[in-house]
């Protein structure tokens, strides 16, 4: 059995991007037909509601934009498209001013009012923005009321399997949808298609990412013909938690506690990173920090477990 129906513009996704995406196609234009697709349930699946962290931004008069992204393309090892990396940071402070003035996040106040903004591994200047540990949960739960607000369709639990091409194969008109809890199909035919279902990290052992994300989407597109670049460029997280036969094995210890001064160990107590970095130590950015704990276990300096 399947179902179908058209739509002004289909959004694979339900995470950060796919929400700020619907929620700036309605406010662009109300009469819209927008539907949003989610393999999980809305505001609940995806990365971007696990966001401990916060977001880097340049909203200090002290700090700027130059800084920023001095840090983003020295911690990138100069491999980052550089005009991407720009955007990144040209568009944070707009994009935070209108994460708390326009979708109604509240972000954790310094004593004068202003946003408070902590210490992350990689960055030359206090710039991330947070609500506690729950800055994700805090954005996604905004978007989501505004989303409810704006009565946008919402399709749940529902995987995007295909994306359907023109007879001539240059654009993409529409995709096939599996309702997983009732096994139907349902064909969308959409003017517009946009892709927010990340990427996937189900081929390692242990991942903190959310387990639903598994590269389908991606495959998806590659098959309808896009280009897909940098597929090598995969993060790692340097810490996350070790408690062998537990389901909490893997998850994320999160990168504010280096910023705020947590010192890393190896089997035999050493601290480490001061042998890899004498001066950033274990605010060394994610991939040396990632590297240089691999290099420990396999030099045989490992815990019993084969960590640090
Ligand atoms: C534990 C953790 C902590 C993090 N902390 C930070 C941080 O502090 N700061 C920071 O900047 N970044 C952080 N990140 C990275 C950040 O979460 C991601 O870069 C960001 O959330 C990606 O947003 P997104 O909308 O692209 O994807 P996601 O939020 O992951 O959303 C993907 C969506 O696609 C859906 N989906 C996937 N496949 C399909 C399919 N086939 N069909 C339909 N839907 C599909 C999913 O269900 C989900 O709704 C963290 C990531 C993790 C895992």
């Amino acid at each position: 059995m399947s179902d179908q129906f058209s739509t002004d513009i289909l959004i694979l996704g339900t995470g950060g991007a796919g929400l700020m995406a619907a929620l700036h196609a309605f406010w662009r234009d109300p009469v819209l037909d927008l539907t949003l697709v989610s393999k999980g349930g809305l505001a609940k699946s995806g990365c971007t509601r696990m966001v401990q962290g916060g977001y880097n931004v340049v909203l200090d008069p002290k700090d700027s934009l130059q800084a920023h992204f001095k840090d983003t393309v020295t911690g990138g090892a100069f491999l980052n498209d550089q005009d991407l990396a720009m955007t990144l940071v040209e568009d944070a402070p707009r994009i935070v001013r209108e994460l708390e003035n326009r979708i109604g996040c509240l972000f954790d106040r310094a004593p004068d009012g202003r946003i408070h903004q902590k210490a992350f591994a990689g960055q030359s200047f206090d710039r991330t923005v947070h609500v506690g540990d729950l800055t994700g949960i805090e954005i996604m739960s905004r978007l989501r009321d505004h989303i409810f607000a704006a009565g946008i369709r919402c399709l749940e639990y529902t995987r995007g399997l295909e994306l359907l091409t023109s007879a001539d194969s240059q654009r993409v008109v529409g995709a096939v949808l599996l309702d997983i809890q009732s096994g139907e199909f349902v064909v969308v035919r959409a003017k517009a298609v946009i892709l927010c279902t990340g990427a996937g990290p189900l081929m390692y052992q242990r991942s903190a990412c959310a387990q639903e994300k598994a590269m389908d989407g991606v495959a998806m597109a590659y098959r309808a013909g896009a280009h897909l670049m940098d597929m090598e460029m995969v993060q790692f997280h340097p810490t996350g938690m070790v408690v062998p036969g537990s389901r909490l094995n893997g998850a994320l210890l999160e990168e504010g506690l280096r910023g705020a001064g947590a010192h890393l160990f190896n089997g035999r107590g050493e601290r480490y990173m001061e042998r890899y970095d004498l001066e950033k130590k274990e605010r060394f950015t994610r991939d040396r920090v990632s590297r240089a704990s691999y290099m420990e276990v396999i030099a045989g300096c490992g815990t019993e477990n084969s960590n640090v």
